[in-house]
């Protein structure tokens, strides 16, 4: 695990094992990861105490731990995991910290956001998709051309 990066620390995303949903980001040292690891139970670093934390000490509402993966440079970790307690992650009573902007999946969905990027992605898709017979076919004959150039040459 690379902590160099975040003057000790590492992002850890912890998503439902089941669901997917995200449910909060913290972080961890390597003690954090450590004890995350030995007691199957997610705990981070708190940056505003300064120490350990087990989320779901207090509130009963701990993670456990179903798997762990790191990232593709290793500075980023991956955990999903169960939710326990009454299943509310965020402390302010939602079940996930992401929840609050996101109460109606409708208004995500034909939300400019994704409206704008999808059709972006399909253009560079058609474009990419239309460029390359149009190019093999322009390349054909030319192709032909420099070929016998080359042959001649
Ligand atoms: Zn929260």
């Amino acid at each position: 695990m690379d902590y160099s990066k975040l003057g000790g620390l590492v992002p850890a995303v912890i998503q439902d094992y089941l669901t997917r949903e995200v449910l909060m980001v913290g972080f961890m040292n390597a003690d954090a990861y450590a004890r995350t690891q030995d007691t199957g139970y997610v705990t981070f670093y708190s940056r505003t105490r300064a120490q350990l934390w087990t989320k779901g000490e207090t509130s009963g509402n701990r993670l456990a731990v179903i798997s762990i993966a790191t990232d593709c440079d290793e500075d980023t970790v991956l955990i999903q995991a169960r939710r326990e307690g009454d299943g509310n992650v965020c402390h302010t009573g939602e079940r996930t910290c992401f929840s609050a902007g996101s109460k109606d999946p409708a208004s995500i969905s034909g939300s400019p956001a994704v409206t704008a990027s999808e059709p972006r992605e399909r253009a560079t898709r058609t474009e990419r998709g239309a460029g390359v017979p149009a190019s093999e076919r322009a390349g054909g004959p030319r192709g032909e051309a420099p070929g016998s150039n080359q042959e001649a040459l």
